[in-house]
């Protein structure tokens, strides 16, 4: 056996991949490097990557700002505590944070990864309800089709069908659902659609601490774009019955769906925002949850005057250091223009696979590109005949998506897209 056939075989016998059975895993390519927009593997074979590593590089692979800017900070420390010490990387990257997200968001707490971003943003919103003297209100409201992560609270609010809450069942909190907004983005508003929302939060509001939602992007739960005043009308909602509203901006943000973040489509700000994903470019994992004076300093004035959360590798300096790159490099890159051709190409070229009998549906938004099939698809076959095109997508359920790096070529994205339609259209 030769290596390479070693590290396969154990990398199937030992590594557990994402959703995934031990006994019949799905096939893994194994990456030799990464470059652009190009994912070489260990046999030579150049993909274009149509995924950017799940959201995240927007700047494409091995880059040479964000190398340098991660290549430097690892001389000076990677790590120190963040209780009772700080950094120049935490400081810069907040300063910079704090010129694009939304006015009102004044404090930021890093976390490690977009789950526990999730988990901090539930524990503040139920924090600064027992500070202000509402202890009851302690419970969440969510739409379905939502996705927020894999851990306990975050999967709670993920959608009861398509997340695991069925498997999962009594262990996990019961949370309050909303149906998911049926008004398309760029479509007409019904004003029906925020009515169910408005009906169990006029019925439950005693106990709840806050909404969450993605705004715009329904991502992992349904690649669904909707109107953008659900938002306004769920933001009154909010401000009435005294909840916080809580946006997930993980996928949403840093540009990919054509505004720099996702809750400008709207006007609205929420009280508590959670990014993470393409923050550092891709490069490491690493979240903030940002929110308002207000909720920071009513939790803060009353016993036990702390926020109850302080991860071991909160501010990691590597990751602030990359993310302070990642996001400047975003801003002089011109990304705006960028994301706006990739959507006008996508349009154009995604268009044709509407005719195509198999498919419910194809809609773009920014640099996203969706094309929902009527049945699921066989992801390992289809997975196979994307590589025989030279791309990288990774489909699932009944959705084949593509949310390309934004220095993606014309004609890179050309291949992508008709690899795409191909391989689409061979999948009955
Ligand atoms: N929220 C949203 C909207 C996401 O898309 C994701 C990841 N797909 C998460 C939260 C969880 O992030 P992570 O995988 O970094 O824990």
């Amino acid at each position: 056996m030769n290596y390479e056939q070693l590290v396969d075989s154990f990398d199937r016998e030992h590594l557990w991949h994402p959703y995934t059975s031990t006994l019949n895993p799905l096939p893994t390519y194994k990456v030799e490097r990464a470059d652009g927009c190009i994912l070489t593997l260990s046999d030579g074979t150049r993909l274009i990557d149509g995924m950017s590593s799940w959201w995240c590089a927007v700047h494409g692979y091995n880059h040479p700002v964000l190398n340098k800017a991660i290549e430097e900070q690892l001389g000076r420390m990677s790590h120190v505590m963040f209780g009772g010490l700080t950094h120049t990387p935490a400081i810069e990257l907040g300063k910079l944070l704090l010129e694009v997200v939304p006015p009102s968001m004044q404090k930021i707490f890093y976390a490690d990864s977009g789950s526990v971003a999730v988990e901090v943003a539930l524990k503040m919103a139920v924090q600064y309800q027992f500070a202000a003297g509402k202890p009851e209100k302690s419970n969440f409201i969510t739409i379905r089709s939502g996705y927020h992560g894999d851990t306990w609270n975050a999967m709670s609010v993920c959608d009861p069908v398509t997340g695991m809450h069925s498997l999962f069942g009594s262990a996990l909190p019961v949370r309050f659902f909303a149906p998911s907004p049926k008004s398309r983005f760029g479509g007409e508003w019904d004003e029906a659609d925020i009515l169910p929302l408005r009906e169990v939060i006029e019925q439950h509001h005693q106990e709840l601490a806050g909404l969450i939602l993605e705004p715009i992007v329904q991502g992992a739960g349904g690649m669904w774009f909707y109107h953008p005043n659900y938002l306004r009308e769920a933001a009154k909602l909010c401000r009435e019955y005294g909840l916080l509203l809580i946006f997930d901006e993980i996928a949403t943000g840093f540009g990919r769906t054509g505004k720099l973040f996702a809750w400008e489509h709207a006007g609205v700000e929420p009280d508590i925002m959670c990014i993470g994903k393409a923050l550092t470019g891709g490069y490491m994992t690493f979240s903030a949850v940002l929110t308002t004076d207000r909720v920071a300093d009513c939790i803060s004035s009353h016993h036990p005057n702390v926020f109850m959360h302080g991860p071991t590798f909160m501010g990691n300096p590597l990751a602030c250091a990359v993310a302070k790159a990642s996001v400047q490099l975003l801003l002089s890159s011109g990304w705006k223009e960028k994301v706006a051709c990739i959507e006008k190409q996508l349009r154009e070229e995604l268009a044709p696979a509407s005719l195509l009998p198999q498919v419910e549906d194809v809609r773009v938004l920014g640099a996203i590109g969706v094309i929902e099939m009527k049945k699921p698809v066989d992801m390992a076959q289809m997975q196979r005949l994307f590589i025989e095109e030279g791309i990288w997508v990774r489909p699932f359920g009944k959705l084949v998506y593509i949310m390309p790096p934004f220095i993606i070529t014309p004609q890179e994205l050309s291949k992508l897209t008709s690899g795409l339609i191909k391989v689409v259209k061979q999948t009955l």
